[in-house]
């Protein structure tokens, strides 16, 4: 049985773990196809040393967010993963895990891309979602044929 945890904005208890082929543990949303990523799990998928590059300047511009935390309940903050990419991303200050909204893990894969890691465990993983229905937003990703 797959534990359940309600999910930052279907407010429905919809989240659930789900281990893909590739041994993957993610926190996925059927309903909304956000992805919940305990804390040190993003630096893990994109081969980086940290979940966020620059933590103390991306929260120094951090907001409120409306969506709590799956885990803890907490009202979580809202800011901009890196300077250069158009990702942005909940964050729980208590169990510092993080909520992708559909489309940004996407977002997240394009960062991987440009670390030169393109077998990264989040390609993997993006591949077993879309096995799953995980529908990418095409326009984010096109590139000139
Ligand atoms: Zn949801
Ligand atoms: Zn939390």
């Amino acid at each position: 049985m797959h534990r359940k945890f309600t999910c930052p904005a279907c407010k429905t208890d919809t989240l659930y773990d789900f281990n893909t082929s590739e041994g993957v543990l993610l926190d996925f949303c059927d309903t909304c196809q956000g992805v919940w990523f305990d804390r040190g799990e993003v630096a893990e998928y994109v081969d980086l040393a940290e979940d966020v590059p620059d933590l103390e300047k991306a929260l120094s511009a951090a907001t409120p967010s409306h969506l709590s935390c799956p885990k803890c309940k907490t009202d979580m903050q809202r800011f901009q993963y890196t300077p250069e990419a158009p990702l942005t991303v909940d964050r729980c200050p208590d169990c510092q895990g993080m909520w992708l909204d559909r489309g940004e893990l996407h977002a997240l894969d394009g960062i991987a891309d440009r670390l030169e890691s393109p077998k990264t465990r989040i390609f993997r993983a993006l591949k077993s979602l879309e096995d799953r229905g995980y529908k990418p937003i095409a326009v984010m990703r096109q590139e000139a044929p």
